[in-house]
């Protein structure tokens, strides 16, 4: 059975990843420098290496002590949109130049199976919704441009070095399972916070922006289980093992449905029974307005469609974890 390297694997998406892979079969190796991730999160069955992508000296000792990897899944990077309008260089420079790291020596230790977590802020400007894999790339800010920076580099080192490797933009991971779950510290998303007013830890929810182009005027987002993410996730590098394989170098990951913030927190209403406050706020620079994605291509190249369609269950798996979890790891 192949041996998975999941970079980030303590951290939201990672980590369920993780346990989605080993459940699946796959042995798997975690690299994190946990500054964001949670050592609780990583399954127990999992490999940890503690270190980080900044320094080549940390992934050459991984390399070194896990010399049979033979497929990545890239998960860790900088994150936050709003974060990367205010210090770009963290975002353009060090998510660049941590992948460019891992790749300078994963290429020459043998791997050539790659999933890069990537995104639909690459599509500020999309002129058709729902968005097609083949939508014109306009990243909506530093953090997507880092991405497609990535999703370049992963094209030379097809071209020059036979990588096989796929990109999955995705839309907005949510929800949870019942024993890992979103833990980020801030927390900026948007359903983790509203499940926070549910849970009395904040007063009342910002939302930015009620002035847009959509039908009642706040952001709509393609809202897609984490769980379903990670199968789309094993799904393509199992496929990536047969190199004869025919798959794009891109997927968008998406329900193909959008809801507005309106709709989130009615549906945060439902399931918590919490009046959950709002306020209406300034819009937070790098949103665009309307995101939705057209997850066909997947459908029919990765055999994937996501189970989680209905917001309810998706916020039912979140509450069930913010609510069991009101600290998050930190119980
Ligand atoms: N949002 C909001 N208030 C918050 C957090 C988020 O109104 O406290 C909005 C945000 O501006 C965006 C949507 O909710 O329109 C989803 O944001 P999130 O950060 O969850 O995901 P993103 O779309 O940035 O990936």
């Amino acid at each position: 059975m192949s041996k998975i390297l999941v970079t980030g694997g303590a951290g939201y998406i990672g980590s369920i990843t993780t346990a989605e892979l080993i459940a699946a079969g796959h042995r798997v190796v975690v690299f994190d420098n946990l500054y964001q991730g949670h050592r609780e999160a990583v399954h127990p069955d999992a490999a940890f290496v503690q270190g980080d992508l900044a320094r080549p000296d940390d992934i050459r000792a991984l390399f070194a002590q896990h010399p049979d990897i033979d497929g990545i899944m890239h998960f860790a990077s900088y994150t936050l949109v709003g974060e990367s309008m205010q210090q770009p260089l963290k975002y353009l420079r060090d998510n660049l130049v941590n992948a460019a790291n891992l790749l300078e020596v994963a290429i020459p230790a043998g791997v050539r199976r790659f999933i890069l977590s990537s995104t639909a802020n690459l599509f500020d400007k999309p002129e058709r919704i729902p968005i097609e894999p083949d939508e014109h790339i306009i990243p909506g800010s530093p953090y997507g441009e880092s991405k497609f920076f990535i999703e370049r580099l992963l094209h030379w080192h097809k071209e020059i070095y036979g990588l096989r490797y796929v990109c999955l933009r995705y839309f907005n991971a949510c929800g949870d399972t019942p024993t890992i779950g979103e833990d980020h510290s801030p927390e900026t998303h948007l359903i983790p916070i509203v499940l926070q007013v549910a849970l009395g830890q904040r007063e009342r929810l910002t939302i930015f922006g009620d002035d847009y182009p959509t039908p009642d005027g706040t952001c709509v987002r393609d809202y897609i289980h984490v769980v379903d993410i990670a199968q789309a996730h094993i799904r393509a590098i199992n496929l990536l093992a047969d190199p004869l394989t025919k798959i794009q170098s891109h997927y968008n990951l998406g329900n193909g449905r959008g809801f507005s913030i309106l709709e989130v927190i009615d549906s945060a209403r439902r399931i918590t029974h919490h009046p959950i406050p709002t306020e209406i706020g300034p819009r937070r620079a790098g949103d665009p307005a309307l995101l939705i994605a057209s997850s066909e291509a997947a459908n029919q190249d990765l055999g994937w469609t996501p189970h989680f369609t209905d917001l309810d269950a998706i916020m039912r798996s979140a509450w069930e974890w913010h609510h069991t979890h009101p600290k998050g790891y930190l119980q």
